[in-house]
């Protein structure tokens, strides 16, 4: 287990338990807590293993024993592995660079001492991302209609996790899950923030947003001074919620036509496009990435007078001449979380106060990662990517800076909605 953190609807530990039924064979989950993750710090970590911490608990009490340990992965997962004899390994999709590496290291390492088989599944996207294109797509409107045909197919109520009838004789030596508590306050970083962690919190999230908040999401959501959306991003990104359980509860909620359809928009067709392009784009944190439109746009306004210039430290610490911009980042920097009309002018403004374009990029991708909760995603990387290079977008009206990329203004904003009552509850809320 490393993306997708839950005892329930997590097809991956579904399809462990139906093999090991076949065989009448014990199993196990196996994780392995790293040392380091790039730019993940003390809020990241102890939110993760708060997560599993009920995880852990869920799975025992299904008989299915939790082993944990602290180190690289790639040592301490075959390590495991070869200790338990193991038949088959089954372990989760993921499409970040390093999380690829480890998987590929980890299934080496493990074919080759134990002779297990080594299955990767998909419980990340509903539909799977292998499935759904093998290409890299162009917009969401190239994708749409692929995943759209698939859904019924894979739409589905997952099985319950059943107690598994055969138990593990004896226990490898791990480490606790008190040690896995105290390396993840040991981490430098952001402090952690008030968000509750696990499945189980998770999914009354999702109950109380289906009840409450859904059917004002299609004229609602971006509006970021009464937030409608669903902030579930922090448990999806941690595997602690199925996307597809999301779908299904939203389906059944009842809401109007637009808001369950533009909130399916968004938790399938640009999730799932997310991960479509860091599957097939090794280059989907830096503009290598951008279309020949968007790098020739860029490169010819390079030299426009930007309106101003911050440093490293002027972004971190929210000191821009934009009274808006640095709400947003008060917001982030505070809570884990930035409302997602916010997040999108954020990455826009990094980019028209940086020289280059791939200064931008690296900036809007440190601060991400480093703050939000749900950040190192594959949704934080599209986003950023579709906010500076225009990827998955198309051409605009041309303007200084950007070019052909979609702009975003101070006064645009504030057409959409009350943009002071934002800018002072988040001032007043960071100065508590
Ligand atoms: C610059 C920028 C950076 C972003 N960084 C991240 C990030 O680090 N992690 C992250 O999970 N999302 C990121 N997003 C996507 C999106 O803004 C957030 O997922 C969303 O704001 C999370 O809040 P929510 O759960 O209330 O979303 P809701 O509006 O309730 O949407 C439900 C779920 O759908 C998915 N989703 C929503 N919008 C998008 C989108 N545009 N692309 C892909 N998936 C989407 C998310 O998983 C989200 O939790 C980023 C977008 C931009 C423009």
């Amino acid at each position: 287990m490393h993306r997708e953190h839950r005892s329930r609807d997590n097809w991956g530990l579904l399809m462990a338990q139906s093999l090991a039924m076949v065989r009448k064979v014990p199993l196990c989950v196996l994780y392995a807590l790293s040392p380091a993750f790039p730019e993940a710090g003390k809020r990241q970590f102890i939110f993760l293993v708060q997560g599993l911490v009920h995880t852990a608990a869920e799975l025992e009490a299904h008989n299915i024993p939790f082993l944990p340990r602290l180190g690289d992965p790639v040592r301490e997962i075959p390590a495991l592995a070869k200790e338990q004899g193991i038949s088959t390994l089954v372990t989760d999709f993921d499409v970040l660079r390093v999380k690829r590496q480890w998987i590929e290291n980890v299934a080496d390492a493990v074919s080759s001492t134990t002779g297990a088989d080594v299955l990767e599944t998909d419980g990340r996207n509903v539909v799977p991302c292998w499935l759904a294109s093998g290409k890299k797509e162009y917009a969401a409107r190239t994708i749409r209609p692929k995943i759209h045909r698939l859904l019924p197919d894979f739409l589905t109520e997952p099985s319950e996790l059943s107690v598994h009838p055969h138990p593990l004789k004896q226990r490898p030596a791990t480490a606790s899950l008190e040690e896995l508590q105290r390396s993840a306050k040991k981490h430098p970083g952001p402090e952690p923030c008030e968000w509750p962690s696990g499945e189980q919190v998770a999914y009354e999230a999702l109950k109380q947003f289906a009840r409450t908040r859904l059917h004002q999401y299609g004229k609602g959501r971006n509006i970021p001074t009464n937030p409608v959306t669903s902030r579930l991003s922090p448990y999806l990104h941690f595997g602690q919620i199925y996307a597809g359980r999301v779908a299904l509860e939203v389906l059944k909620a009842g809401a109007d036509r637009e808001s369950a359809d533009a909130y399916l928009e968004e938790l399938i067709v640009r999730r799932e496009l997310a991960d479509n392009f860091c599957l097939h784009e090794t280059d989907y944190d830096n503009t290598g990435c951008f279309a020949p439109w968007a790098t020739q746009t860029l490169e010819k306004h390079l030299r426009d007078p930007r309106p101003a210039l911050y440093s490293s430290e002027e972004f971190e610490r929210a000191q821009t001449a934009d009274s808006l911009w640095n709400a947003a980042q008060l917001e982030m920097v505070r809570t884990g979380h930035m409302h997602g009309y916010m997040r999108m002018y954020w990455a826009k403004k990094i980019l028209e106060w940086s020289e280059t374009p791939a200064q931008a990029m690296a900036q809007a991708i440190r601060l991400n990662d480093r703050y939000q909760l749900d950040g190192r995603d594959s949704n934080g990387y599209a986003g950023i990517a579709w906010s500076i290079g225009g990827v998955h977008d198309r051409g605009w009206p041309e303007r200084a800076v950007f070019g052909k990329i979609r702009s975003m203004t101070f006064n645009g904003a504030k057409s959409k909605f009350k943009i002071q009552e934002y800018i002072d509850a988040q001032t007043r809320a960071s100065l508590l």
